[in-house]
């Protein structure tokens, strides 16, 4: 199903899942979780493309067994910065002939040992939404609550932002936020520009100190003092952390929720148990929000 049309009619839980780094027995393991995401009901689950170093390659194998064999909605992740148009069209007719109808269309991030000009053929994501619409697919785009890190000022960021629209993005989620107000001010300030399409707020727990790390390196996402005294505190204690994390993950999409975000996209890293945990935890709130 278009998630166009499923925003339209209610609000939507869903999750996101990276390929793992190696097939074998690291896909079985995602393929289980994928199984258990789905006893929650999601109405769709993204897949990403090339992220953080995962294999690219396995991306439409994942979002085809998500979407033909779990049977739930599938969103693909593509990025143009690394690709060649041939590259795309092959990723794209393999996704369109495997019945996928929704893709993310990303620009992506240099790796470190970047052996080709990065954004030769698609400097940004819009110039992808702009190629990839004669294969017919609905269209998002990604979204930064505090500004894109490359970008000058939050203005012009959204002004990016409105582009991917009119080149075809009909629905946005944002990078990952700790401090719910950057999301709230994001939404504000896309309006006032014109920008019309839902915007997914999405949420990563932090349930241990590595993820930290790597939060504040690929995103710069800001850490409240509050939840980052929490997480030095119980550092050396990782039930401790995850508690907290999903705690804070609660919390956070509870005002979300309260506050008429139009969904909640969780990145879950692979873990259908922290899933699990927070919806747990909200299971009334979601049955009454996302029939689930
Ligand atoms: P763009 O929209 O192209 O923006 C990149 C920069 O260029 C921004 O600073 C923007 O303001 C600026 N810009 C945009 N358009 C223009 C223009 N027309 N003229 C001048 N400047 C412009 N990465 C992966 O590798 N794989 C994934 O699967 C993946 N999934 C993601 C999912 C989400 C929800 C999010 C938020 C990010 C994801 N990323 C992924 C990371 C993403 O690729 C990086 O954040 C990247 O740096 C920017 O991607 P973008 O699509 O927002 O790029």
């Amino acid at each position: 199903m278009k998630i166009s049309e499923i925003i339209k009619s209610k609000r939507t839980l869903s999750f996101e899942v990276f390929p793992p780094k190696k097939d074998g027995e690291g896909k079985a393991k995602l393929f289980a979780a994928i199984d258990e995401l789905k006893e929650l009901n999601p109405d769709f689950i993204s897949v990403t493309y090339g992220a953080g170093g995962s294999n690219s390659k396995s991306t439409a194998e994942i979002a085809k067994y998500i979407q033909n064999t779990a049977r739930i909605t599938a969103l693909a992740h593509i990025t143009g910065g690394p690709s060649t148009p041939s590259e795309i069209d092959a990723v794209a007719q393999s996704l369109k002939d495997g019945g996928i109808k929704n893709v993310l269309a990303l620009r992506g991030d240099p790796p470190i040992d970047c052996d080709r000009e990065y954004c030769r053929y698609f400097k940004h994501a819009s110039d992808l939404a702009s190629y990839l619409k004669p294969y017919g697919f609905t269209l998002g785009a990604a979204c930064y609550p505090e500004g894109h890190s490359e970008c000058e000022s939050l203005y012009q960021d959204l002004i990016h932002m409105k582009k991917k629209e009119e080149c075809g993005a009909t629905f946005f989620i944002t990078q990952m936020f700790y401090d719910n107000s950057y999301y709230y001010r994001l939404v504000n300030e896309a309006r006032k520009i014109g920008i019309v399409s839902p915007i997914i707020p999405a949420i990563m727990p932090l349930t241990n100190v590595k993820n930290i790390k790597r939060i504040q390196s690929m995103c710069g996402s800001t850490i409240p003092l509050e939840l980052r005294n929490m997480i030095e505190i119980y550092a050396e204690n990782p039930a401790v952390m995850e508690e907290i994390g999903i705690n804070y993950a609660v919390y956070q999409t509870m005002d979300l929720v309260a506050k008429g975000a139009p969904g909640i996209h969780l990145y879950i890293m692979n873990n259908a148990a922290t899933a699990r945990a927070i919806c747990g935890r909200m299971k009334n709130l979601f049955h009454e929000l996302f029939g689930c």
